[in-house]
């Protein structure tokens, strides 16, 4: 806001908005699109804090072109202690960064003093709530702290009731299924994530530490939206929880296009008949092994759809190694199989998708509704089997209930005959198309001008501006 006295430009101070990312793709790009409508269509100052190197060569290359398209963001490096492989019991790399993340926490309160505005808000991953809490709480200042929670409400609902139920033994369950109040239906234990139901593992102890922290906060934002799911809209999501603010849907920014996508790509599918490709990819960091990867391939070869492969061998990019896979010759003439990163918003709003085989990473969920794109969810890890809930209830998709977990046991394989039946079901169903072009339709409207989406994150910035 400015106002012209005189011959002299009077500025009010913008509102100035910390944003604290965690690792992943899966969390870092819900996080730059925030970013990227504070910036421009609120108008906020911000610092994005990022920690160096990053785990992925994706999520540098996607800061750098965040910052090349917003210079006027301010990016600070969190320099991280050295990593303790001993203090955490997993082999991601993912999952050590937040590890290093949280233990590095107590450095961001000489950071967050330093800055200049001092900041009106700040705004962090659900993955470090309870340190950066401590950090926000030694600050000689209030600074109102929000988290941003990457995943869908039914997953929040999960993440802030977990700490009711889990003991340090085992977790109460009732027929099979946990009831959480005011959620509906209630979820079955066959969903939840596998390590929340292992005593003491990593992601449980952080749950039952974070999940009672939530009442501290002045508020949860969440990318989601109503069309997909009522729950993060009416803030129906347990009791004790700060307002809840449905920022979503945070989809594809002009800043994460891709000059390389390859010609070759987009062209092959300018070539396809509208509605008639399946699109195929299990996020950033999901690898299959070489047993499902030959399966995969069968099935959508014996599918008698065209499809497009993104396919991923390692956990990180950085280890991927260039090449051809024997699966890439088999499948040629009927499909396209890739092997790097590709630009998923583009290929989504391509006329030639009909479909997505996917993995439900909660991103991938709402770009797909965005684009009105009807899924086949087959959830590998974590919170995904959630998440497809989500997909099956809205009618965004089908899941294939019955296929395990590959993404945790190489051994558990799903094979290429029921891949095939379950993607004809998803091409051929008339009704799934209609009903995502629908949910896609009202996407759109929640994020028009002047929509929801808009007037929660202005309601958002005018609390905001109080703390100037
Ligand atoms: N993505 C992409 N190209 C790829 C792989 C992934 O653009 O080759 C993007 C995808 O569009 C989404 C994000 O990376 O925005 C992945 O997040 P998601 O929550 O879907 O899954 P995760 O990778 O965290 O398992
Ligand atoms: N996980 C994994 N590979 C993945 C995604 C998740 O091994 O591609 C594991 C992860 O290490 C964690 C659990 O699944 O132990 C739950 O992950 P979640 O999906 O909740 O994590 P996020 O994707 O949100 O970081």
């Amino acid at each position: 806001m400015s106002s012209e006295s005189g011959s002299v430009l009077v500025r009010s101070p913008k509102t100035h908005v910390v944003l604290l990312p965690s690792a992943g793709m899966g969390h870092l790009t819900p996080f730059l699109r925030l970013a990227a409508l504070l910036a421009q269509n609120h108008h906020c100052q911000l610092t994005l804090i990022t920690t160096h190197p990053t785990v992925s060569l994706a999520e540098s290359s996607l800061i750098s072109r965040f910052l090349s398209a917003f210079p006027q963001v301010t990016q600070i490096d969190f320099h991280l202690l050295p990593l303790d492989p001993t203090t955490v019991n997993s082999n991601d790399p993912f999952w050590l960064r937040f590890e290093a993340i949280r233990r590095s926490a107590h450095l961001l309160s000489p950071l967050l003093s330093s800055l200049s505005p001092p900041p009106s808000a700040l705004v962090y991953d659900v993955s470090l709530i309870s340190p950066v809490l401590t950090a926000i709480e030694a600050l000689g200042f209030r600074l109102p702290a929000y988290i941003f929670f990457t995943s869908s409400a039914r997953m929040l609902a999960l993440f802030a009731y977990y700490h009711v139920v889990a003991t340090t033994t085992a977790l109460q369950f009732v027929d099979d299924v946990l009831e959480i109040p005011r959620i509906n239906p209630a979820i079955p234990i066959s969903s939840i994530p596998p390590l929340l139901l292992i005593p003491n593992s990593l992601f449980a102890n952080i749950f039952i530490e974070d999940g009672p922290k939530l009442p501290h906060f002045n508020g949860v934002l969440i990318n989601s939206f109503q069309g997909i799911e009522t729950e993060a809209v009416e803030g129906k999501v347990v009791g004790a929880l700060p307002p809840l603010f449905a920022v979503g849907p945070l989809v594809p920014c002009e800043f994460e296009k891709i000059d390389d996508q390859g010609e070759q790509l987009l062209k092959w599918l300018d070539d396809q008949a509208q509605g008639s490709v399946v699109y195929v990819s299990f996020g950033s960091r999901t690898a299959l092994s070489r047993d499902q990867i030959t399966e995969v391939g069968d099935g959508l070869v014996k599918c008698g759809f065209r499809f497009l492969w993104v396919v991923k061998e390692k956990l990180v990019d950085r280890e991927e190694q260039e090449g051809s896979l024997e699966i890439m010759e088999k499948t040629k003439g009927k499909g396209l199989v890739v092997k790097h990163w590709v630009d998923q918003g583009e290929i989504l709003s391509h006329k030639a998708v009909g479909g997505f085989l996917s993995h439900c990473g909660w991103n991938s969920v709402v770009e797909a509704a965005w684009h009105g794109v009807r899924i086949l969810a087959w959830p590998q890890h974590g919170d995904q089997k959630i998440n497809a809930e989500v997909v099956e209830r809205s009618g965004l998709g089908i899941w294939a209930k019955t296929w395990a977990w590959t993404g945790d046991d190489p051994a558990v394989v799903v094979n290429g005959e029921e891949i095939a039946a379950k993607i004809k079901e998803l091409m051929q169903s008339e009704m799934l198309r209609v009903k995502a072009m629908k949910i896609g339709q009202e996407a759109k409207r929640v994020a028009s001008v002047g929509g929801c989406r808009e007037k929660i994150l202005k309601g958002l910035v005018q609390e905001w501006s109080k703390n100037r």
